[in-house]
């Protein structure tokens, strides 16, 4: 639709200009989306052209950045609130507040949507995070309230804030306005929001044609909710997961336990290892991430250095700048490719911009080459972490 005003050639790319007259623009559909809401999904789906061309896979994306608050989480953001407005939690320009635990990209999402539908936002994130996203926070005008970090205990204590403050307002009827605690983890409007439409929106744009799914989970409703709606119409397809280091969910899948069973002879020993990648992995299963039987297939871990590495390989031959995340998910979607073999269709998502992550992630990649594409993909994957 972005290309109205252009002829289509016979392999269906529109490129040259339409002599345009009133009559020809009568012709074209009105296409006009209604305030930010109406940006929100249809992303396109994008074949990453090095990995392809590398593993003799057809490697896609789908391109969530390129919602209107950056990321997938516009889409869970916009089904949370609508979900409460329907059940009568939320009423517009009425004072209502709602209250998120996040330190990502789900804030941000929701500050958008709050200010766009005539709400407040209240974002409880940990103290040490990126300056980049509590500014974007505050030019969107929500509330941000830090809390220390998370301690050993309590590693969501953010989330915890979030709730409380909630309560607290609902139990105080002196106050103007209600409290929504978003609870992005749990409220399954999050991967029903994904049952609606990413899986739906992926089964459209491959006409159907898709092998493989591969990506990691934070809450888990993107790969549970996109695996719900295609399973049942692509009974071969393989949903794998792609997970970081410090997360319990590759012995979730893989053995059916959250914890490192070959650890420790065999005590129950939680991972705690640190990892520069955000948004993914995590050592409970939340809601989203269980809402069926068999949704995940397979998982495999990736290395900090595999993403970092993988994240430098993207910009160095596709020009594609990513946040770490996508970083991770592309390096699951290549091992993948090259376990199983080439011919498949693999589709996997670009979930964010390396420019929400220059200060952490993107410091850590180091300088990139001006030679141009200098790596090779067998360079920069490490079978024995998987
Ligand atoms: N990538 C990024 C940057 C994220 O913030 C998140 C969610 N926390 C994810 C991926 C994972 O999505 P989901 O929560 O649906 O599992």
């Amino acid at each position: 639709l972005c290309r109205l005003g252009r002829e289509r050639d016979d392999d269906g790319f529109e490129r040259r200009p339409i002599q345009m007259t009133s009559e020809v623009a009568t012709t074209f559909k009105k296409d006009i989306r209604i305030g930010v809401e109406g940006l929100i999904g249809c992303t396109p789906l994008m074949k990453i052209k090095s990995l392809s061309e590398a593993t003799g896979c057809e490697i896609l994306a789908k391109v969530e950045m390129m919602n209107p608050g950056g990321s997938a989480k516009d889409r869970i953001a916009l089904a949370i609130v609508e979900r409460a407005e329907a059940e009568g939690l939320l009423r517009p320009n009425s004072g209502d507040v709602v209250y998120e635990g996040t330190s990502g990209s789900t804030g941000i999402s929701l500050a958008m949507i709050c200010r766009a539908k005539g709400y407040r936002a209240h974002i409880c994130l940990p103290d040490d995070t990126s300056a980049e996203k509590v500014d974007l926070l505050e030019k969107l005008g929500a509330e941000v309230e830090k809390v220390p970090p998370a301690s050993i205990v309590d590693r969501r204590q953010y989330v915890n804030r979030a709730r409380a403050r909630a309560n607290e307002r609902n139990s105080d009827e002196s106050i103007e306005g209600r409290g929504l605690f978003a609870d992005q983890f749990e409220n399954e409007a999050n991967w029903k929001a994904h049952y609606d439409h990413t899986g739906p929106e992926i089964y459209k744009q491959t006409g159907g044609q898709v092998d493989i799914i591969v990506m990691g989970a934070g809450t888990g409703g993107t790969i549970s909710g996109v695996s719900r709606y295609l399973k049942p119409l692509l009974p071969n397809l393989k949903v794998v997961l792609a997970d970081p280091p410090g997360s319990g969910l590759y012995n979730k899948v893989k053995y059916g336990v959250m914890f490192d069973i070959k650890e420790r002879e065999g005590t129950r020993r939680r991972h705690q290892v640190d990892t520069l990648v955000e948004g993914i992995g995590i050592n409970r299963v939340t809601r989203n991430f269980d809402v069926g039987r068999r949704l995940v297939d397979d998982a495999i871990r990736v290395t900090d250095e595999e993403a970092l590495a993988m994240a430098k390989f993207l910009v160095e031959h596709d020009g594609l700048f990513v946040g770490s995340s996508t970083a991770v998910n592309c390096v699951a979607a290549a091992k993948y490719a090259l376990k199983t073999g080439p011919g498949h269709t693999i589709v996997t998502m670009i979930c964010d911009s390396g420019t929400r992550h220059l200060s952490k992630f993107w410091k850590a990649v180091g300088p990139i080459s001006g030679e141009l594409g200098t790596s090779s993909l067998e360079d920069i994957l490490d079978f024995s972490s998987t």
